[in-house]
């Protein structure tokens, strides 16, 4: 015979008599079993918990870190906005540069480089591609180019400005007054004959200083029966002027004179008809009028 329990459920107290349950051996297994798959189901419910709270804190991890992305991604736009910018300002300054270049290139009229700034051309007529960057990268490319463009413009004008150092571009008296032009003019000494007048005359007071008009060499420093004390200066490239009827001369033959050296002071010695200072100039030896080189 088989064992059998009970179970007895006692109601609360006067209620009901209390209820027995019977059963047997193989009720008991099924409660035994019944209660161990309730353990294991709580027990895979804890896991799928925990299992999914890691999942949520996966998840919640991405979406912090997206919008990080999103915000870094924002940032970059801006940035990108910033370098778009500064490239469009960096191609307006090398669009003035290349213009500026030019406009020097044809004033100092310097030959094309080979190969500091690429493709560069001179003249106005004949003006090189304005170089547009498409970033900043090639900016500083064109940039590296001009820079080098830059430099061969800065020897350029030394050379330039030593070549205008030595042109006769100043007037040799600060206190003169044009009195005689250059040519043909009538005798000053009477007459009804005419003479060439080899150079420009400025009137000024007996003694005023005289000023190189340009750097040279001074050739000669002596007086001559025509034209008193007379000093010459040879400025080279065939260049050459001279300062006559001086009541002396400070500069000596062998002397070399910069641009607006005091070299002697004006007169009225040789054939003169008053305190007056003669400027001349020729050019590989044939006399022109010393005031040609003022306005170029
Ligand atoms: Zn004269």
């Amino acid at each position: 015979m088989k064992k059998r329990y009970s179970i007895i459920i006692v109601p609360p107290e006067n209620e009901k008599k209390p209820h027995q349950i019977e059963f047997t051996i193989t009720v008991k297994k099924i409660l035994i079993a019944g209660a161990a798959l309730f353990l294991l189901a709580v027990s895979l419910l804890a896991v799928a918990n925990v299992i999914q709270a890691a999942y949520i804190n996966g998840v919640q991890q991405k979406i912090a870190y997206n919008e990080a992305l999103e915000k870094e991604i924002e940032a970059k736009k801006l940035e990108i906005e910033r370098l778009t910018e500064m490239t469009a300002a960096i191609n307006a300054d090398l669009q003035a540069i290349a213009e500026y270049e030019s406009e020097i290139n044809s004033v100092l009229d310097i030959a094309p480089s080979s190969g500091g700034a690429a493709e560069r051309s001179r003249g106005s007529s004949d003006r090189r591609e304005v170089p547009v960057a498409g970033n900043l990268d090639e900016a500083a490319v064109h940039v590296a180019a001009y820079t080098q463009s830059m430099k061969e413009i800065y020897s350029a004008s030394l050379v330039f400005n030593e070549k205008l150092r030595h042109l006769p571009t100043i007037y040799p008296v600060k206190n003169g007054v044009l009195s005689s032009n250059y040519g043909y003019r009538a005798n000053p000494f009477g007459g009804s004959s005419s003479e060439f007048h080899d150079g420009v005359d400025f009137s000024c007071p007996y003694g005023s200083p005289v000023y190189a008009a340009a750097a040279g060499t001074v050739t000669s420093s002596s007086y001559e029966s025509g034209w008193g004390y007379r000093l010459i200066i040879d400025h080279g490239n065939g260049v050459v002027t001279f300062y006559a009827h001086n009541s002396s001369n400070l500069a000596q033959a062998g002397d070399v004179v910069d641009k607006g050296e005091l070299i002697a002071y004006s007169g009225n010695s040789g054939r003169s008809t008053g305190s007056h200072l003669h400027f001349g100039a020729s050019i590989n030896g044939a006399s022109v009028n010393p005031l040609s080189f003022f306005n170029k």
